[in-house]
């Protein structure tokens, strides 16, 4: 058994540790992707390495536990995102993390949510005014409306809506 004083000293420097692991992971993360923006403390947004993407739809989050959490509003799952950048979903997660490790109900801001809603809002525009003139849409565009939709859905579900 250790004294309290002991003790704390103890756990101080497991957070350290694990501070200092997720920030190299965060640095190594953040230098290989693409239109890295900060938009918070503790996040990020960036072009998703996993699929095309011209517009960023690639959210990050660093919790305080050293966890780093990514989504990509595209629909890329988290294994295409890390492998894309040479790193493995162990990596996203310090080993101190792993014992307590919660889902997080809402784990990304509502800012970062309706960035991603604003662009699909946008799409779905961009084709109604085509129908509009007359245009019919194509196989690969009525497609494109259907995903449209379930990334609306999935945005709602991430806000906390659903
Ligand atoms: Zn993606």
């Amino acid at each position: 058994m250790l004294a309290p004083k002991e003790k704390a000293a103890h756990v101080g420097q497991r957070e350290a540790a694990s501070n200092t692991y997720a920030f190299a992971i965060l640095s190594r993360l953040l230098d290989r992707l693409q239109g890295v923006k900060r938009t918070g403390a503790g996040r990020w947004i960036a072009r998703c390495p996993a699929h095309e993407d011209r517009h960023p739809s690639l959210a990050i989050r660093e919790l305080e536990d050293g966890r780093v959490l990514l989504h990509c509003f595209a629909g890329c799952d988290v294994h295409q995102i890390v492998s894309a950048v040479g790193l493995s979903l162990a990596d996203l997660f310090p080993p101190r993390a792993i014992d307590h490790a919660r889902p997080e109900r809402i784990p990304f801001p509502a800012a970062d949510v309706l960035r991603a809603v604003a662009f699909e809002a946008l799409l779905c525009a961009v084709a109604a005014a085509d129908m509009a003139k007359g245009k019919t849409l194509s196989d690969a565009e009525r497609e494109r409306l259907i995903k449209a939709a379930a990334r609306l859905q999935e945005a709602a579900r991430l806000g906390g809506a659903a």
